[in-house]
């Protein structure tokens, strides 16, 4: 678990403040303390429910045909396969995919990029795609919720330089969300 140092919106309550990063999610203190809870003891969640009568089980049970997957945690170290491939140009790309019980969880792509103008803006299109590709994996095979926050997030860090492609799309989504647009425009000012 990391500490990030700046301020955006909690993946649990949605609150703007401090958030620690824990397992793909971006949790406030508040939160934080009631994911792990609710991790580390489920059976005090269950026996609390009961005291309390409140129906937080036994909505979990009537909803419970239709949950994802149990949330898996992604380890430090996996085991990754590395795949050779070519370009319609002949350039030669390596492919390595990090494997977590069989399921592909996270993928990386690279190029020589002989001779290319264009680099930064190819290796930030590059950067994108893997980043995206590697959020939807973990959502499909890890159960990491996705959000609209989540997805801005990933295409803001794969930015290179200002106005390239991951960098216009950041601008354009963030109208969609409230809060980074309040924290945009105050930059403005
Ligand atoms: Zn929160």
């Amino acid at each position: 678990m990391k500490q990030t140092n700046t301020a955006e919106r909690c993946d649990g309550c949605g609150k703007v403040t401090q958030l620690q990063d824990t397992h793909g999610n971006e949790f406030c203190n508040e939160c934080l303390m009631v994911a792990t809870v609710i991790k580390e003891r489920p059976e005090t969640i269950k026996r609390i429910c009961t005291l309390i009568k409140s129906d937080f089980q036994h909505s979990e049970k009537d909803s419970k045909e239709y949950q994802s997957p149990p949330l898996l945690e992604l380890p430090e170290v996996l085991d990754a396969v590395r795949y050779r491939t070519r370009d319609r140009d002949s350039n030669t790309w390596y492919v390595s995919i990090s494997e977590l019980e069989g399921n592909p969880v996270e993928i990386f792509a690279s190029t020589a990029f002989d001779r290319d103008d264009h680099l930064q803006s190819r290796i930030s299109n590059l950067t994108t795609i893997t980043r995206l590709t590697s959020l939807i994996l973990r959502h499909v095979f890890l159960g990491e919720v996705l959000t609209l926050e989540k997805t801005i997030k990933q295409l803001h860090r794969s930015s290179r330089q200002k106005n390239d492609l991951p960098d216009m799309l950041t601008n354009v989504l963030k109208s969609y969300s409230r809060d980074i647009e309040e924290k945009k425009e105050e930059k403005q000012v």
